[in-house]
């Protein structure tokens, strides 16, 4: 099976039924022991030093695998990826752009997934095959790891966001991960419940802090909502392929994200939120909305390199979980 490497979600459907095996390079970089090797070797490359990690990690990622094609969503993810792309493609990798219509527009999001099913040479039935197997044996099973998470406080807010955000490529294998899933399932049942009194959201794009969730928990807080993580799973139980892609809400504006957001700390009774921000990341500035917006204590922190939480941001926390559970009382 030929790789193909990704830089965000796609429509990874398509991508199976042409035979490859997709790559999401940010969990190459991110699951690294060298991730910083991969910042640093980005930057011998020529990347300035005020371009956000994850784009440093993706592309030295792309390298140390010899990726030869790479889908890179041009338009719904991160304006860099432009440039990225264009470096990617001096360096003899082929670019397939994919772009999702900020409008929402279904007649474009169809000529997308069309164009992209044309790209890579497969059939709209084939797609439609994967899908059918991805929802009843993979999506469905993520969205349970998702309820036993909030629902029934069994699975830690780390091993939730790491069966989430593996759901943009599926490691590699859905059938393999779909039998890792059945083993975690298996063993969360055994399990008892875990008794952390605060209920935290987390939003924005995943960390790269290392330890982020561990001092949480250390700090009395339960991890209930992995926003974006749990977006890459699709929970939305449609068996139509472009409805599917339209609920996605983390390609589209930041409105569509809150509507998302609040029905999750209604839902699942959240105490504060955790907004992370990544160092010179544009979407830093939607913290201004997210703030007018959500009617609920949120403490935003930025993250920079891959490593642990640093001295400032661990006071920061603490003061954050002190005051939560002041409210609480
Ligand atoms: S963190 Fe922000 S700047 Fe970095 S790749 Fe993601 S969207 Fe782009």
């Amino acid at each position: 099976m030929e790789n193909i490497g990704i830089t965000t979600t796609v429509p990874v459907e398509i991508i199976f039924a042409a035979g490859y095996k997709p790559i999401d390079l940010n969990n190459v970089f991110i699951t690294s022991k060298s991730s910083s090797l991969y910042i640093e070797n980005a930057e011998k490359s020529g990347f300035p030093r005020t371009t956000c990690s994850w784009i440093k990690g993706i592309y030295s990622a792309c390298m140390k695998l010899q990726i030869k094609k790479v889908i890179a969503v041009i338009q719904g993810d991160c304006s860099n990826t432009h440039a990225l792309s264009e470096i990617l493609q001096t360096n003899g990798i082929e670019i397939i752009p994919f772009a999702y219509p900020y409008d929402k527009d279904e007649k474009t999001l169809n000529h997308e997934i069309l164009k992209l099913i044309d790209n890579l040479g497969t059939t709209w039935e084939a797609v439609m095959d994967v899908k059918k197997n991805l929802d009843i044996n993979v999506r469905r099973k993520l969205n349970l790891i998702d309820s036993y998470t909030w629902k029934d406080n069994l699975v830690h807010g780390e091993e939730n966001h790491y069966y989430l955000v593996n759901s943009s490529d599926f490691n590699g294998n859905y059938i393999k991960f779909e039998d890792k899933i059945d083993d975690f399932i298996k063993e969360i049942k055994k399990r008892d419940k875990i008794l952390k009194k605060i209920r935290i959201g987390y939003i924005g794009v995943p960390s790269v802090f290392t330890d982020l969730y561990e001092y949480i928990e250390s700090l009395g807080g339960h991890i209930v909502f992995n926003e974006i993580q749990r977006q890459f799973s699709m929970p939305y139980n449609t068996s139509n392929m472009i409805e599917q892609y339209l609920l996605y809400t983390y390609p589209y504006s930041i409105f569509v994200r809150i509507e998302d957001i609040r029905e999750a700390i209604n839902s699942r009774k959240i105490d504060g939120i955790i907004n992370y921000v990544q160092t010179f990341c544009f979407r830093h500035m939607e913290d201004i909305i997210l703030r007018k917006r959500l009617n609920i204590p949120l403490l935003t922190i930025e993250g920079d390199k891959p490593g642990n939480l640093d001295a400032r941001t661990k006071i920061r926390l603490e003061t954050f979980m002190e005051m939560l559970k002041q409210n609480k009382h």
